[in-house]
């Protein structure tokens, strides 16, 4: 036996070892799934298996990209670039633009992003009249999304009156008509959107039975990660390519199936078993990544919910600690506590900062995390969110780049036509887009025949439409003999994009050359590393396809020492040392959008079991009594999934009492006893000291309060209240004041109080006492 096979526990060598036939490994989280893929791959190398005929998909380029080192150094060669590895939709695009022309696209084509799809729908909503507040541009664009990943063109939709009748229902009798003008629009610009990727995909792989057959015998050997979170579509194209061989292996956990929102369909790693002809199922059941503590915390949560299939995940690692649990007042306490300790622990443990990372439900959250980090001068990279590539100046570069491969790339002309400003108005570019619609030609065909066609357009402007043609197509020439780093550093140039910003001379201006060059170097590592693998040269077509496909994942450089913010959707298949879930609530997490049925929560509690089980060594649970949303400050209640977990997994760094989920003090601010020191205890100050003990909070209370003022000239400066105070109030028990607003007698406060929640008070009536 190889010594590598040594790394992989019995069940794990099992699956690895069965070379031909179907099979599917189901097992918990940090079991060790990814882990068999890799070694089944090198496994299958070294029994002579070319990587050529070698299909794997992950859930990120980057897993495949760690996979492909790995692999690397088990079997000890480069041979492992040679497989065909990376996300269903990188794979995927490359084989479309090799069979472009069998579906009318040139293999040049675009790939709009969600950005570029989103802008062709707003404009097509407004082309054709309709109301933007009911067809809302967002929801009609996931709509269509969803439409297309279960495979519904326009056609099947308008054969099938039901969907009609649904989105007629939401009021959109319209929906039909702009999925058809949106398909349009795309082709007539050479694009495909996202979900074309897997559709078109899936039309090529129907409609052309050799083209079907000759990828078939490419991919003898196809393998799926986190095949529980594939959709309609993704599915499809595994059983199309797997049906010769049935040479299939698909890892997942149904307890981790967190896309449902997006087509993903649990069934299909429930219905393996009936796709193909001899379906060999394997469990692992032993845990390698997290403490006792962990796993088993984890279990308790997963075995709520009704819809799964039984499991069992152990671990022989140590007990570890217990999940630590956290509250606070305020969502910027609950960011200063989250820095406060991750600097602790990466002190007294001697930690890297990349062994942390904090997780979120919703990107929203991040920013108070983000402060908090950067005053203590710790480093993080934030996941998701706006991407470096979705930034205004880059889009802009990429734009250009863009019209240089495909110059019917409409989204892209409309960006830059007439930035840098060049005196191309909007009456202009709206007669251009009649013309190009009347004419059933692209934009960028109308400009350069701008003058034999009469658009009212004069000839000062005509001129200037024919300079913008005249300059794409010098960057076209250029193209067919540099590299894309040579290119853009042209196109920056000669565009006048980088003297605009220039000009600006803001700081934000500044901010945006750098990151112009930023994304310079970038491409010029990209060239370089392009330039050492055998069969590509870095042109500007595989940049841009680097870059539409990139997901948030993958701009990760190697080396980085930062703390990782992401959302939980985005840490699936990862692990951390220590993790950190903040924002534990209800309404939060779960989120309030996704409570309406069983299925909903209990998809929320996957994402809570995915969450915990990415720690390692130490998971926090950290959750705060109110939370600015939607512009407001609401109360907050902690999480039910909190309490869900059985107690003996938990330690509270807060004071338990009787009412354990309502806590009596903010410990940030109220670690100890000494009033005098209270007062100047700044909230971000240090770690959270333990709460108080129960029979010192009962001497508090029994405190009198001062008597306050009650007279029309309420004095705030003498009553000693500001924002921050702690106070105590006889009815409604100890607070902080949030606000101050009004003058003398009219002085109110906001105060969030321990067991009133947010309150108003007329400072003259309040009678609070000061802590
Ligand atoms: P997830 O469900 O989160 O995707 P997974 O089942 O894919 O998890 P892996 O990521 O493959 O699990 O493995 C979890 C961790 O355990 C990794 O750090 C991996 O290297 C380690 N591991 C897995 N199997 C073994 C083993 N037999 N011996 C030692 N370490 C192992
Ligand atoms: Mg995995």
């Amino acid at each position: 036996m190889q010594a590598y096979l040594k790394q992989l526990n019995e069940a794990q060598l099992a699956p690895v070892l069965q070379k031909e036939g179907a099979m599917i490994v189901i097992a918990g989280a940090g079991s060790g799934k990814t882990r068999v893929l890799t070694y089944r791959i090198a496994y299958l190398m070294s029994q002579g298996v070319d990587p050529f005929n070698i299909l794997a998909l992950t859930f990120t380029n980057k897993a495949a990209r760690e996979m492909k080192k790995r692999i690397s150094q088990i079997v000890g060669s480069s041979e492992a670039k040679n497989l065909w590895m990376g996300t269903f939709h990188s794979i995927f695009a490359k084989i479309l633009r090799f069979e472009a022309d069998k579906l009318g696209y040139p293999s040049n084509f675009t790939i709009y992003d969600t950005q570029d799809s989103q802008s062709v729908i707003r404009s097509i909503i407004k082309e054709m009249q309709l109301d933007k507040d009911i067809y809302k541009y967002k929801q009609v664009y996931s709509r269509i999304s969803s439409y297309k990943n279960s495979l519904i063109t326009v056609k099947a939709y308008f054969n099938n009156p039901e969907l009609q009748e649904a989105d007629a229902m939401a009021k959109m009798p319209r929906l039909g008509d702009i999925y058809q003008a949106y398909v349009d629009k795309c082709f007539k610009a050479g694009a495909m959107d996202f979900d074309d990727l897997l559709l078109k995909t899936n039309e090529l792989l129907n409609r052309f039975p050799d083209v079907l057959a000759k990828y078939q015998n490419r991919f003898r050997y196809i393998l799926v990660d986190e095949y529980q979170d594939t959709n309609h579509s993704q599915y499809l194209i595994v059983k199309a390519l797997s049906d010769r061989f049935q040479n299939i292996c698909v890892v997942g956990d149904d307890a981790q199936s967190i896309y449902a929102f997006r087509g993903a369909n649990i069934n299909n790693i429930l219905n393996f078993q009936k796709d193909y002809d001899d379906v060999r199922v394997y469990r692992l059941e032993q845990n390698y990544r997290s403490t006792k503590n962990i796993v088993n915390a984890a279990n308790s949560i997963i075995e709520k919910n009704k819809q799964r299939l039984e499991k069992v995940v152990w671990t022989a690692n140590d007990e570890g600690n217990k999940i630590l649990v956290n509250r606070t007042m305020t969502d910027g306490d609950e960011g200063r506590f989250v820095a406060s300790s991750i600097f602790e622990n990466a002190m007294s443990h001697q930690l890297k900062y990349d062994s942390f990372a904090v997780l979120y439900r919703t990107n929203a959250q991040s920013r108070a995390i983000e402060d908090a980090l950067r005053k203590k001068d710790i480093p993080y990279r934030i996941y998701g969110g706006l991407s470096f590539y979705q930034r205004k100046e880059i889009k802009d570069v990429l734009a250009y780049l863009r019209l240089i491969l495909n110059p019917k790339d409409e989204e892209a002309l409309k960006r830059v036509i007439n930035y840098p400003a060049r005196g191309i108005g909007q009456t202009t570019i709206d007669r251009l887009i009649v013309a190009a619609n009347h004419y059933d030609r692209s934009m960028f065909e109308v400009m350069k025949h701008i003058d034999k066609i009469d658009l009212k357009i004069n000839k000062g402007t005509q001129g200037k439409l024919q300079n913008f043609v005249t300059m794409i197509e010098s960057f076209q020439v250029l193209n067919q003999g540099y590299d894309a780093f040579q290119i853009a550093e042209h196109v920056t140039k000669k565009t006048g994009l980088v003297q605009e910003l220039k000009k600006d001379g803001t700081p934000e201006g500044i901010a945006r050359i750098e990151n112009i060059e930023e994304l310079l170097n970038g491409m010029r590592d990209f060239v370089e590393e392009q330039k050492e693998l055998a069969d590509t040269t870095g042109s500007l077509a595989e940049f841009l396809e680097d870059v539409a496909l990139a997901t948030d994942l993958d701009n990760e450089k190697g080396d980085d020492n930062r703390v990782a913010l992401m959302t939980v959707h985005l840490a699936k298949g990862l692990e951390f040392p220590y993790v950190y879930i903040v924002g534990m609530e209800e309404d939060l997490f779960p989120s309030a959008m996704s409570m309406n049925t069983r299925s909903e929560l209990e998809e929320e509690r996957r994402l809570f079991y995915v969450a915990l089980t990415r720690a390692e060594k130490q998971a926090y649970l950290t959750y705060t009594q109110s939370r600015y949303r939607w512009g407001k400050l609401i109360d907050a209640e902690p999480s039910r999934f909190i309490e869900e977990i059985e107690d003996q997994f938990l330690d509270y760094l807060t004071p338990i009492t009787e009412n354990r989920y309502k806590p009596l003090i903010d410990t940030d601010i109220f670690g100890e006893v000494d009033k005098s020191k209270l007062r100047m205890r700044k909230p971000s100050s240090g770690v959270p000291p333990k709460g108080p003990t129960e029979s010192q909070l009962r001497k508090l209370r029994r405190l009198k309060p001062v008597s306050s003022d009650t007279d029309k000239n309420f004095d705030l400066e003498k009553a000693n209240l500001s924002e921050g105070t702690m106070v105590e109030h006889v009815r409604f028990g100890q607070g902080k004041i949030l606000k101050i607003e009004g003058v003398g007698a009219d002085t109110k406060a906001e105060i969030l109080f321990e067991n009133g929640g947010l309150k108003k008070l007329l400072l003259r009536f309040a009678k609070l006492k000061v802590l």
